[in-house]
């Protein structure tokens, strides 16, 4: 089959602003070819055995120069690879996209455009500006602001003057005193409204707000650097009333998500709703032990016991898998019970078409060992190390049980110094921490000799805070063993401080 092309436009900074198309073109690409403005969450989509090639862009040096672009884009296609193309916001604003297509079209390359939003449009959005508002004007330009070196603008300022739209001006941060002077020349207002977003949409946005005349003197000020953005136009007025991102309530904190990589997702995710910004740095994976022959053994005799249990989803995972392997579906659980430990677990088991007939009232091993209405045998299938007040719960209530490990942690993590540096130098306010394993985790990427007295640590529940207070740190413990227990705990913590 023969390779085709797909320029996908990965929006102004925020993941959460690719589009459906975007992202699904992202996941069955065989070959990525990425710009510097993507975002790390966005390129974390990017298949594990697919290509990734890099040609990131910086303003006054380029990496990689255009025509090879246009070549790396051409060979891929011809050796009939499945090629995405991922540009920052949209890649026919600004984005040379169509110089892309032409080499493409001469070899008779099959090709597609999946537009983004544009940080044209986005980052003021995000600062408060709608671009366009009936009261204030009735059109909006986007213009480049970028000067050839040593040249002079090429930009018709009287015409643009004339059109009482709002600018918008891209890649202006170096130009921009030229630019306000060729409005004010022009004839426009000095008292105009106007205003610079830099990297918007993303934890670290700021806004400038201005007047045109004023606009040089604030940038300077506050040191406004690229990627940034120009607006001028009586809409920036609004801004004070609308700017809803920067009054998020983890707006810009740093918050490490500890979590595997394949369980983070929704938490960063709702941590970054809340304008966090999230560093995500699995600290533990879980591997299912394959093959498990007392796991095959027990279910084969699933007739002998009551309940089947569960405490985490990487367990519901391990089982799901080895159920499948035998051949089995949801009808062959007819004769047992099940029983979750928590929310996750429960939505693990709901993902393969099974409820669970029994939840504890507080998600951990000890109600779960205390409350299961058992009168029968018990079969865990949980962790290799699990946590040992389930089991004497059980012993307690005398009632049998077989605890078979079906999955195991493992801490394979390369000493991260760079987290260490951004830990001991305060740099990351918040980490969370979803099991006593991911603090494990993490001291052992940093080592157990670091400062963890810098940061609060935000933990899902007792046991998780117990091994964190061992390191020193500071903790707060969710009022639910739940995700959302843990973002409403970050939002609460944000607050007080
Ligand atoms: N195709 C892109 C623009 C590429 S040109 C788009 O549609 O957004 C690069 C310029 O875009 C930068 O110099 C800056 O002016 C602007 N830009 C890109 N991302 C930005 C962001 N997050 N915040 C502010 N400006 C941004």
């Amino acid at each position: 089959m023969g390779g085709k092309v797909t320029l996908v436009g990965a929006g102004p900074g925020d993941p959460g602003l690719l589009t459906q198309k975007g992202r699904k073109a992202i996941e069955a690409a065989e070959v990525v070819v990425y710009d510097r403005l993507v975002s790390p969450a966005i390129l974390a989509l990017i298949p594990q055995g697919a290509k990734a090639i890099d040609v990131g862009k910086e303003a006054a040096h380029h990496k990689v120069p255009q025509e090879q672009i246009n070549q790396i884009l051409l060979d891929e296609a011809l050796k009939g690879h499945n090629v995405v193309r991922l540009k920052g916001g949209d890649p026919f604003v600004f984005g040379r996209g169509g110089e892309e297509l032409e080499l493409l079209v001469e070899h008779g390359v099959p090709f597609e455009e999946i537009p983004g939003i544009t940080s044209a449009i986005a980052a003021p959005a995000y600062a408060g500006i709608p671009v366009t508002h009936r009261d204030y004007c009735s059109s909006v330009h986007i213009i480049t602001g970028h000067q050839r070196a040593g040249k002079p603008l090429t930009i018709d300022f009287e015409a643009l003057v004339r059109t009482k739209g709002t600018l918008v001006f891209l890649m202006g941060v170096t130009a921009m005193p030229a630019i306000v002077e060729g409005l004010l020349s022009a004839g426009m207002d000095g008292d105009t409204p106007a205003a610079m977003v830099e990297s918007g949409t993303t934890p670290a946005q700021r806004r400038c707000d201005a007047t045109l005349r004023t606009l040089p003197q604030r940038a300077a000020e506050m040191g406004i650097h690229s990627p940034a953005i120009i607006i001028v136009g009586k809409v920036c007025a609004l801004s004070e009333k609308f700017c809803w991102f920067d009054q998020l309530p983890l707006k810009g904190q740093r918050v490490l998500v500890t979590r595997p990589k394949d369980r983070a997702g929704t938490l960063s995710e709702k941590l970054r709703t809340l304008g966090a910004d999230v560093w995500e740095y699995p600290c533990i994976e879980t591997r299912a032990i394959r093959p498990c022959p007392s796991m095959t053994v027990a279910l084969e005799h699933l007739g002998d016991y009551q309940w089947l249990v569960f405490t985490s989803p990487a367990g519901v995972a391990a089982f799901r898998k080895e159920l499948q392997r035998m051949g089995k579906d949801g009808r062959y659980l007819a004769s047992v019970k099940l029983a979750a430990i928590g929310a996750g677990t429960a939505q693990a088991l709901r993902d393969m078409g099974l409820m669970a007939d029994y939840i504890p009232e507080v998600y951990d091993a000890a109600h779960l060992g205390a409350g299961l209405p058992a009168d029968g045998k018990v079969l865990i299938l949980r962790a290799e190390i699990g946590s040992p007040a389930l089991t004497e719960a059980f012993k307690e209530r005398t009632i049998a049980y077989d605890d078979i490990p079906v999955y195991k942690t493992v801490y394979e993590n390369p000493r991260s110094e760079e987290l260490r540096t951004a830990l001991e130098a305060g740099e990351v306010p918040f980490v969370t921490f979803t099991s006593a394993s991911t603090v494990k985790g993490l001291v052992s990427s940093v080592g157990a000799d670091a400062d963890f007295s810098r940061f609060t640590a935000l933990c899902i529940g007792e046991q998780t805070a117990a091994e964190a207070k061992r390191h020193g740190m500071a903790v707060k413990i969710a009022r639910a063993a739940t995700i959302d227990a843990v973002v409403e705990l970050a939002r609460e913590t944000a607050a007080k401080q």
